[in-house]
């Protein structure tokens, strides 16, 4: 867990972009932007609130989080991109339970559990790997 530092806010990323107010953004919850439907602090959504759905990931096309591809159609106004293959060294995937950030090649190894935290991911995201990474 970082400490949060309300005066370090150094990303970019601007709220005014995505209609009406049931976008939540948590740049203070994690190092990175998390953009979504009703996101809890442990990634989940209105889409997919399990105990084990605390995985968040990254979309090439806007270089943001999302709890899941729902959030994305949701919450943005083009198509999703996967993150690309050559890129699977880069972080695009995040612990919603510990804040680490992984690499699609670590999440795609980790069966199914957080190489940081040991916290359970969701086995069901594996059917819908397509949508988030290029495989
Ligand atoms: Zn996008
Ligand atoms: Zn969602
Ligand atoms: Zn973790």
């Amino acid at each position: 867990m970082n400490p949060t530092d309300p005066e370090a806010d150094d990303s970019d990323v601007e709220a005014g972009d995505v209609p009406d107010g049931r976008v939540d953004l948590r740049t203070g919850e994690f190092d990175v932007l998390v953009r979504g439907v009703d996101v809890d602090p442990e990634t989940r959504c209105v889409h997919y609130r399990s105990d084990v759905d605390v995985a968040a990931f990254r979309f090439a096309c806007c270089d943001a989080y999302f709890p899941c591809f729902r959030c994305h159609e949701e919450t943005t106004d083009h198509d999703a991109v996967p993150w690309p293959r050559d890129r699977f060294d880069d972080p695009a995937v995040l612990c919603g339970v510990c804040g680490e950030t992984l690499s699609p090649t670590a999440y795609l190894a980790a069966a199914d559990a957080c190489p940081s935290c040991g916290a359970a991911f969701n086995p069901g995201c594996r059917a819908h790997y397509d949508r988030y990474f290029e495989i």
